[in-house]
């Protein structure tokens, strides 16, 4: 399953590649729902989300149009500061349009609550979240994600564009980095 130089490093499998496209396709058949009839904007904050933003959007039977923006929070450390600096704006102008942020996690919530704001201050005509992950932290600032995946524990997770210091993000499934990677 892991690949062979990675299994070590995580302590627990929480969601195999099957389990996250199940959930994906799940939450797309609400999304086409609930937009039918309307335009549709995906928008990712990489890099954590390039995985979620490919797999939603093929899953989604429907024209959609997708941007990406990069933002910085500083460092590699396992904590969110919740300062953010826009390294790389959006393309489209989200006036008037249905803008879906798709995102890996929620934990803190401090960078979705950044994010929310900044892109209504654009006007657009409709905006949500959708979430793969949320972490038990999150209840904290007051995150109204419409799309949600899993509910998962308060540890720290890689995979699927998850990254440790730029690492494992390519793996297929969502795992704990074990205690020792870090400590
Ligand atoms: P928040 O602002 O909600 O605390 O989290 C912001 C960012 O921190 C997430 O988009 C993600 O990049 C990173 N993050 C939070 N929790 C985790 C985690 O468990 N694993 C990894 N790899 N990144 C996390
Ligand atoms: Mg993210
Ligand atoms: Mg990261």
């Amino acid at each position: 399953m892991l690949p062979e130089d990675v299994e070590s490093d995580l302590s627990r499998v929480l969601y195999s590649e099957a389990e996250i496209k199940d959930k994906l396709r799940e939450l797309a058949r609400q999304i086409e729902a609930d937009y039918e009839g309307r335009d549709l904007l995906l928008i990712a904050v990489l890099k954590g989300a390039v995985m979620v933003m490919a797999d939603l959007a093929r899953e989604l039977h429907r024209d959609v149009e997708i941007d990406f923006m990069a933002v910085s929070s500083y460092g590699a450390s396992t904590h969110s500061s919740g300062v953010v600096r826009i390294v790389k704006d959006l393309d489209i102008d989200l006036a008037g349009r249905n803008v879906l942020i798709v995102e890996d996690i929620i934990d803190s919530g401090l960078t979705l609550d950044w994010l929310r704001h900044n892109l209504q201050s654009r006007n657009p005509a409709s905006l949500e979240i959708c979430a793969l992950l949320r972490k038990p932290t999150a209840a904290k600032v007051d995150i109204d994600a419409k799309y949600l995946g899993f509910d998962i524990p308060n540890e720290f997770v890689v995979g699927y564009g998850l990254d440790y210091a730029e690492r494992y993000r390519n793996l297929r499934s969502i795992g704990i980095l074990a205690p020792h990677v870090y400590s």
